[in-house]
């Protein structure tokens, strides 16, 4: 019989159906014993009685939690006091008429019919498949991927193409340690994984694309601190002809739609959302990442800012200048001479936005400098000898050259909104697979040492 699913079964009572699931948890009360089965829709009870299960009297006493069964019975209306409100199917039960046991399970290291957040991390980490079948996991995953639906949704109807970029790719001056990967075929060569498709959103824009968005995976060597994961999911986009004011209008509609979407409880502390100049950031926050909700303790207060006027440049260690926020920015117009005559460094403004939700920054954009002469102005106030800029950014500047649109854009750091979202603290709730907070995979394994072999292949000797 074919299986149904248990959000199904509501309407079929009276009739004799089939589900398949996982034992979620089992009463026994005397002879008669009741099951909840689970399956990706939620839960149903099964009532197993057995006088009603013939052959399968004994396999119904011997199942156990996690086994995963097929039952086929008969669908009952619960009377009125037995119905539980909770659960998606509480109007209906399932008289079971055969049990199949399609696989037996070890009892579970921890329980995943609760809430998994007090399990230690390791262990969660380690049975990750097993803690995501808990509840709560679940609709993580699945809020996840349709907030990813809706997304792609709105960014399609504003003419956005979705476009893949490279991982195996050249490393990308953002700030950020980068992955290296040996080439085996160009001994002594190397890829990076990309800290972000900057360069690529950027050429596409050149390519005629004139709206790109992806759903990236982005890497990052960094030292782990807090909240980090080594590879992470950015929401990129680039738009040609447009001015900061549009991409931040789009991002903000998106939000809000999201907002009322996903969270209907919350209150959105100001919309628009309000604007802070990174001046007034410091000054009176002392942090370009204000948190500014009336109230630190409200679960549904959602306070989005963004902050703007970000100094270009800042000093390094030994007296040069570096970008604070990405070098394929543009300054504001009203800078850009200054930019190109290399005048007045300290006070230069870029035209970076950061958009920031209750004191965590969930993304960051600008808009960038489209003309070759200008980008070369950036990396020779960064010290960068006329062969090092292109010998790093030839491509870039050449690519330049064959008619560049004016263009700009924005990331998202997918997996913080939706751990906002969620009213979760800790990004590795929404992602499937994360790293432990020291950057280990514990179900994997991963990192692990390499045989000799895979070594040598690769020309690596280690030290
Ligand atoms: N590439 C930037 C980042 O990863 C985002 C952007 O400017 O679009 O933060």
């Amino acid at each position: 019989m074919q299986r149904l699913l248990t959000s199904e079964i509501v309407a079929k009572v009276g009739e004799t159906v089939t589900v398949a699931g996982w034992i979620h948890a089992r009463r026994d009360m005397g002879k008669v014993a009741f099951f909840d089965l689970r399956d990706r829709e939620g839960l149903l009870q099964i009532v197993a009685v057995p006088g009603e299960l013939g052959d399968s009297a004994e396999i119904a006493n011997k199942v156990r939690s996690e086994w995963v069964v097929e039952i086929t019975g008969v669908v009952q209306a619960r009377g009125a006091k037995q119905i539980n409100d909770k659960l998606k199917t509480g109007t209906v039960e399932l008289l079971a008429k055969s049990v199949v046991v399609l696989n037996e399970s070890k009892t579970p290291p921890f329980e995943i019919d609760k809430d998994t957040r007090p399990v230690n991390e390791e262990a969660r980490l380690t049975y990750r498949y097993l803690d995501l079948r808990s509840e709560r996991m679940q609709k993580n995953l699945r809020t996840r991927s349709a907030m990813f639906q809706d997304m792609r949704q709105y960014l399609g109807n504003e003419g956005f193409i979705e476009v893949e970029t490279p991982v195996l790719t050249k490393g990308t001056p953002e700030g950020a340690r980068e992955f290296i990967v040996p080439s085996r075929l160009h001994p002594q060569n190397f890829y990076v994984l990309p800290q972000s498709p900057q360069q690529f959103k950027q050429l596409l824009m050149v390519s005629g694309v004139e709206r790109y968005y992806q759903f990236a995976k982005c890497f990052r060597d960094e030292d782990q601190r807090g909240d980090r994961q080594p590879e992470f999911t950015q929401l990129d986009l680039e738009m040609s002809f447009v001015e900061r004011e549009q991409v931040m209008q789009l991002i903000e509609t998106m939000l809000i739609d999201m907002v009322k979407k996903y969270r209907p409880d919350a209150k959105m502390q100001q919309v628009p959302f309000p604007h802070m100049s990174y001046k007034e950031a410091m000054e009176k926050h002392g942090t370009d990442r204000p948190d500014i909700r009336v109230d630190k303790n409200d679960p549904n207060e959602f306070a989005f800012l963004w902050v703007v006027d970000f100094p270009f440049f800042e000093k390094t260690e030994d007296g040069g200048w570096t970008f604070t926020h990405n070098p394929f920015s543009a300054a504001l117009p009203e800078w850009r001479d200054k930019l190109m005559n290399k005048e007045d460094i300290a006070n230069i403004i870029t035209s970076q936005y950061d958009i920031v939700l209750n004191g965590f920054e969930i993304g960051g954009g600008s808009i960038r400098n489209h003309r070759p002469e200008a980008l070369r102005s950036v990396f020779e106030i960064m010290g960068f000898t006329a062969e090092q800029i292109d010998e790093q950014f030839g491509h870039m500047l050449q690519a330049f050259e064959f008619g560049a649109p004016p263009h700009g854009g924005i990331a998202l750091g997918i997996d913080r909104v939706l751990a906002l979202f969620q009213g979760e603290a800790n990004i590795r709730e929404v992602m499937a697979f994360p790293k432990d907070g020291n950057a280990k995979d514990h179900m994997m394994g991963a990192p692990s040492p390499l045989p000799e072999k895979a070594l040598k292949e690769a020309n690596i000797k280690l030290a």
